[in-house]
This record gives structure tokens, sequence and C-alpha cells, in this order.
């Protein structure tokens, strides 16, 4: 069995080796961790929030550390890594601080002498996470799983085995029982085993499309829940009333910010004829000026992609675009030397039909698509596979509002990326997925909803 290897994309040097384990050892870990869910359970939830607070102190005390790792394992810059990880000590905290509210008892009024709802724990979960935000994915799963009374087995990503690593020891190190969080280091192809073993009980998945219909056609076969986060193609309508200046500001963060590759990053530029040209100038300009470079390097505004294999894929979705009528104003080159680089690039004048409008663009590649007005600009941005964020930017908050709430998305904000925030459930529709995370309705994604009735 190949091993898992590490490899620094913006060096492209093996950074480690971690030996993958077979199904049946897997199967071992798994039953440790229905095993500790025996006694994890029955836990009290001031039990179980001086753990997550240990926790998020542990991500605190080790914000610099953890940063590096990331950065080196997947290239984001050492700036964002940081904020990852402390928006992982956010997520601890807030779990923390609001599972009684989220999952106490709730009395209905019936006939009954006594009748009321209570959101039991499920059992082992199994979480699929991708690389983009090793640490956050992640925690962003476990967080409210294991506050629910639940236990947690990993199947991360391949070539971010340090983080689930590093994650499992944080949360040993926090003093949480052992069994509670498992990192298995299986390979893609045994999650399938994984899910059929009867301890599983549900499954969560983060990352692409195919990965996502592999697990939910294994998990609906053994009749196991399944919550999917899968890629998008975030719209953002600018509307021709906007601050210029402002819009192009968070358009080129929107599409660079983690390298260009998170899954509510703005991908789509929906944008009003009366301001296309100018638009289109001042982001080219902002977009160019951006500076590509080593993640480590505190002012790098944005690094490597995080393998070569994914650059190669965007640099095929940019070329296949330009020979679709696609016209390149930026970039589109893989540039010399070491590394998984790949340049900010503007594609304008896209439209429904060609690579970069109907497929994800995971990476520093921007679709500028031209509308004669708003009710176009619904009507394409609607017309997408995806259904994960979308966005608005305007002068005018009432119409942003208007254009918001007709999007077909998870999410719509006005005059703001797209972000997660654990107090607002998160996730999509359409080909993004279903089921959310965070806030008091990714919480209650795997608990039993279960009505007791008291005669
Ligand atoms: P994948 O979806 O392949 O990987 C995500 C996770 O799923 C990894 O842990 C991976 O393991 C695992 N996996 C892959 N295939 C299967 C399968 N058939 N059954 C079970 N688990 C599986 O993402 P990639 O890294 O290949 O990236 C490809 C594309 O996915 C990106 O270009 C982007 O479009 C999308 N993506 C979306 C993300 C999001 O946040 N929504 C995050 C990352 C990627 P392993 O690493 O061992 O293959």
């Amino acid at each position: 069995m190949s091993n898992a290897i590490t490899i620094n994309p913006a060096t492209g040097e093996n950074i480690n080796e971690y030996e993958r384990i077979a199904i049946s050892k897997a199967k071992e870990k798994i039953a440790l961790a229905r095993k500790a869910y025996t006694s994890w359970k029955q836990t009290s939830f001031t039990e179980r929030s001086q753990h997550m607070h240990a926790l998020a102190d542990h991500f605190e005390e080790n914000k610099e550390a953890y940063a590096r790792l990331a950065t080196t394992e997947m290239g984001k810059t050492i700036v964002q890594a940081r904020k990852e990880i402390e928006k992982c000590a956010w997520v601890c905290r807030f779990y923390a601080d609001n599972v009684e509210r989220f999952l106490g008892k709730e009395t209905v009024d019936t006939e009954a002498k006594k009748s009321y709802v209570t959101f039991q724990s499920m059992g082992v979960i199994l979480a699929v996470m991708p690389w983009n935000f090793p640490f956050y994915q992640v925690i962003r799963f476990a967080a409210p799983a294991l506050m629910a009374g639940n236990t947690g087995v990993l199947k991360h990503a391949s070539n971010v085995q340090g983080c689930a690593f590093a994650l499992e020891d944080a949360f040993i190190k926090a003093g949480f029982p052992e069994g509670v969080f498992t990192n298995l280091n299986i390979n893609a192809k045994d999650v399938k085993g994984v899910i059929e073993d009867k301890s599983i009980v549900a499954v969560t998945l983060t990352g692409s499309d195919p990965a996502g219909r592999s697990v939910a056609t294994v998990a609906g076969a053994n009749l196991k829940k399944t919550v999917l986060e899968l890629g998008g193609s975030d719209a953002y309508i600018v509307l021709d009333d906007v601050d210029l200046e402002e819009a192009t500001d968070l358009a080129v963060l929107g599409r660079l910010q983690n390298n260009g590759q998170t899954c509510i990053a703005a991908k789509r530029f929906i944008v009003l004829d009366a301001i296309y040209d100018a638009f289109l100038k001042m982001f080219t300009t902002k977009m160019a000026n951006a500076k590509m470079g080593d993640p480590m390097d505190e002012s790098t505004y944005y690094g490597p992609m995080a393998r070569v294999d994914l650059r190669d894929e965007i640099h095929e979705q940019v070329t296949k675009t330009i020979a679709q009528g696609g016209r390149l104003l930026l970039g589109g080159k893989i540039p010399e030397g070491k590394g998984a680089y790949y340049p900010a690039t503007i594609l304008a004048d896209v439209h429904p039909g060609m690579e970069a409008f109907d497929n994800e663009l995971f990476g520093p590649v921007a679709a500028v698509i031209r509308v004669k007005d708003e009710h176009e600009a619904i009507a394409l941005a609607n017309t997408s596979q995806f259904g994960l964020g979308s966005g608005v930017l305007t002068s005018d908050r009432e119409r942003g509002e208007r254009v918001a709430l007709e999007l077909e998305a998870g999410s719509s904000f006005v005059n703001k990326l797209v972000a997660s925030d654990p107090r607002l459930p998160f996730g999509g529709i359409k080909n993004s997925g279903y089921g959310r995370e965070l806030s008091s309705y990714g919480i209650r994604e795997f608990v039993n909803v279960k009505s007791v009735w008291v005669a």
C-alpha cells in the first residue's frame, strides 16, 4: 500500500511520509471509537465544554506551529494560516458556550402529562475532509459533533496528513479521552469499507462532487445519513451603482484568498453593462498588483496552489475557456520554476457553455460576465449547477437585499465576501451538496431528534 506523502507546494520538496493503515486496522480504531462513545455520551455538557475550551486554549497557544504546518503542507499564506487557527479556537468556544441552548430539552404542549423533544447523540461519525482549510474544516465538523456526545473518525486528504495527526494529538493534549477523535490514515478507496462498518452511523464530507457522490452512494446503500459540502461557483453580482474602488478591492480578495482555493470564493463576477469596462480595468490592475510568492513571507498576497496536479487542471480550464471564446486579460501562463504556482488570471466575456462559467474554478482565476441589467444578472447567477454562496455589490442596501433573496444559494451576502461564521448555518443547494454545518442547524445534523411522551 502506498504511503501518504506530503509535499511543500511552494518548493516541490517532500516533507514527510505517513504510513497508511489497512482497512482491518481502521476497523480496530473504529471499534475503539465506538467503545469511547459509550462513556463519552454519558458526560455532561459542562464536562464536554471544559474539554472544548481546553482545545481552544491549545490552538491559541500553538497557533504559530500549526499555522506553519498548514502553510508548509498546502501553501496558504502564513498570515491566513494564523487566522485559520484562530477561527478553530472560536468555533470550539462557540459550541462549548452554546451547546445547552442548542441541544437543551424542548418542552411541547400536548395532551400528555409531559411531552418534549430531546437531542441524543448518535454514535461514531466519519468525516472525509479536504486540504484547503486543513485545520478548520475538521474542527467545523468535530466541535459540534463531539459536543453533541458523538465520537469522530477522520479520513483527511492525503496531502495534509501532518495536519491530520496534529489534530488527533491536539484533542489528546486538550484532555479528550482516547478514541473520542481519531485520525484514520486510509486510502480514499477504503472509505467504502469504513462506511460499511456497523459502528459508523453517519458521514460528513467536504470536497469535490465525485467524492461526494461516491460517499453518498455507499452511505445510501447502507442507510446512513450524510451531510455534503461540495464545490461552488459563487456569483457576485456587481450592480451599476457600486463604489468601484470598494467593489474591486473585495473582488481581488474574494478571488485570491487561500490562493483561490475556497469553496465559497468569488468565482463568477456578473457585472452590469454600464460599469463593465470600468470594473474590468480597475480589477485587472489590482489583480496584477497582488503579490504572488513564498507563502511564508508575511508580505505575500497569495502563494502556490496546493498540488501540481490541481494547478495543471485549472490551467487546462483556462485554455479551454479561451478556445471557447473567453478573453484572457491577465495571467493564464504557468510560471517557470519550482512549485505549484499559478498567477492571478482574468477571463472576460465569459458566458454559459464555457468551461469557466459551467464548472468550478478552484484556483486564482476569475470569470467576468457582462449583462445588460439586474434581471439578466440574477438569471445568469442562477444558471449554475452549484448553489453554495453568492454576493451582491451595490451602494443601495435595499436593492442588494432584494437581489440577494433571488439568488439560488445556501447564503447570499451584500457588500461582504461570503464567509462561514459559527453563528450562521453554512452549506449549499443543488450540486453544492445538502445539510448544514455550524450554528444550531449544524449541531442538530448528527443527533437523534427524539420525541418523548409521558401519558
Ligand atoms: P477530493 O474531493 O478528491 O478530496 C477531498 C477528500 O475526499 C480527501 O480526503 C480525499 O482523499 C477524499 N476522497 C477523494 N475521492 C474519494 C472517494 N471516491 N471516496 C471517498 N473519499 C474520497 O478533492 P481534491 O483534493 O482531488 O480536489 C479536487 C477538486 O475538489 C478541487 O479542484 C475542488 O474543485 C474540489 N474541492 C472542494 C473543496 C471544498 O471546500 N468544497 C475542498 C477541496 C477540493 P485523498 O486526498 O486521499 O484523495
